[in-house]
């Protein structure tokens, strides 16, 4: 609901006048001596059925929102954010958009840099390469299409990185590819072949790394961040709509790799 309305729906208008003018009941209204003219009798009525106020010796009236702007001399803002701590109703933060689109900014120039960056590691890691193609039984098409990549077994090289391109602690952190490890900045992903989880616009939104062995987590995931919503993202859904554009026919994502959506792997996923 809208807070002015919650705000309205919440608080007595009678509550909010009376707090500044002493009203007395009048029928279904309550009435007073208007505070914005100097009277003898009272001709300012409030009611609580209408949300609303009026003066008929001055003509002034409006809302609880008007009432509190007139009478404390403040902006409608200023109004909204006393009445809806009087309401005891949370306003949305200004400017909360606007930060969390820069984050997300932020947060997709790490993970791609971090795509790049796996994808190095699989084409030094020789291992990698062997589990990936000989293993797997991924082609070199997929491996290009799907970005797969190899995180190697260092255990701040890619926060490392990112650093060296300015990226603060936090922001790594909080594009899920790091975590706070007594005061250090560590890599979330080790030793683990990495296939990019791609956003409808091809943008790399989160990861997940399948161990080499038969060690636990088989699967890590990205935690969830601002860019990828672990519930609703379906994997490979980037990809498999350019298949379908290029009229391949082939569903590159079922059969080739063993994950469907995030969800269904979800269940593998664990710390460490
Ligand atoms: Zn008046």
């Amino acid at each position: 609901m809208d807070p002015v309305e919650e705000i309205k729906e919440r608080l007595d208008t009678s509550e909010v006048v009376g707090s500044y003018v002493q009203l007395k009941p009048a029928g279904a209204n309550h009435k007073g001596l208007c505070p914005f003219h100097n009277e003898k009798s009272p001709s300012f009525m409030v009611s609580n059925e209408k949300g609303i106020w009026h003066c008929f010796g001055c003509g002034e009236g409006g809302d609880i929102f008007t009432f509190v702007e007139k009478i404390e001399g403040v902006d409608f803002k200023a109004a909204l954010e006393q009445l809806a701590r009087k309401a005891g109703v949370a306003l949305p933060e200004r400017g909360a958009n606007k930060g969390t689109t820069k984050q997300k900014e932020r947060s997709l120039a790490a993970t791609e840099l971090a795509a790049k960056y796996f994808q190095r590691g699989l084409v030094n890691s020789k291992t990698a390469q062997d589990y990936v193609i000989k293993q797997r039984g991924y082609n070199r098409q997929i491996v290009t299409e799907f970005r797969i990549g190899f995180a190697p077994d260092a255990s701040s090289g890619l926060s490392d990185l990112l650093r060296q391109k300015g990226f603060k602690p936090q922001e790594i952190i909080q594009a899920g590819l790091a975590r706070n490890h007594n005061g250090k900045t560590q890599d979330l992903f080790r030793r683990r072949v990495m296939i990019p989880f791609m956003g409808n616009n091809g943008q790399v939104i989160g990861f997940t790394g399948r161990v080499l062995d038969d060690s636990l987590p088989k699967y890590l995931n990205s935690p969830a961040t601002p860019l990828f919503d672990k519930s609703r993202f379906v994997f490979g859904l980037a990809q498999a709509n350019n298949t379908i554009r290029t009229g391949d026919g082939s569903i590159v994502v079922e059969g080739n790799l063993d994950v469907l959506t995030a969800h269904q792997f979800g269940s593998e996923s664990g710390g460490g």
